[in-house]
């Protein structure tokens, strides 16, 4: 058994959950030990700069942020997949959304040219980049293959 930190969306607290709590069916479960929000969301977060330490850098589980905003054509296109995937794979995958225009830090800090762009990070590392959009199942495989 093992452990793994994560940070509660709703009011900040870290919460240590035991690793096998982590698949799809038993994510649901596992509620913040201070606020008793779900901790381990089933759709997308908004990330922010504000809040991009916390969802992402600090969360035990990779992440997917994906960099878009809402005049972007395949950026629609694309939500919908990630809000599928965010059930698919919760407990294995966070899936964060970040909108370039409100949120210049995030698009500077990490040279966001062109939309949707999104990076899958563990912590602080970056483990991929995908420019543009995928069919569900090439995503979805991809982001298997890297965690
Ligand atoms: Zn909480």
């Amino acid at each position: 058994m093992s452990n793994i930190t994560l940070p509660c969306t709703a009011c900040g607290t870290l919460n240590r959950v035991d690793s096998e709590l982590l698949s799809p069916e038993q994510a649901g479960r596992v509620h913040c030990g201070k606020c008793k929000a779900e901790v381990i969301a089933d759709q997308p977060v908004i990330g922010t700069d504000a809040n991009f330490s916390r969802e992402v850098e600090q969360y035990g589980l990779p992440v997917l942020v994906d960099f878009w905003a809402p005049w972007c054509g395949p950026c629609r296109m694309i939500a919908p997949v990630l809000d599928e995937l965010a059930q698919e794979l919760r407990g294995q995958i966070k899936i964060v959304k970040v909108n370039v225009d409100e949120n210049p830090g995030l698009s500077n800090r990490f040279s966001i040219r062109s939309i949707p762009t999104m990076k899958l990070f563990r912590g602080t590392s970056e483990l991929d980049t995908i420019a543009g959009a995928l069919p569900k199942a090439a995503l979805k495989a991809r982001l298997l293959g890297l965690i």
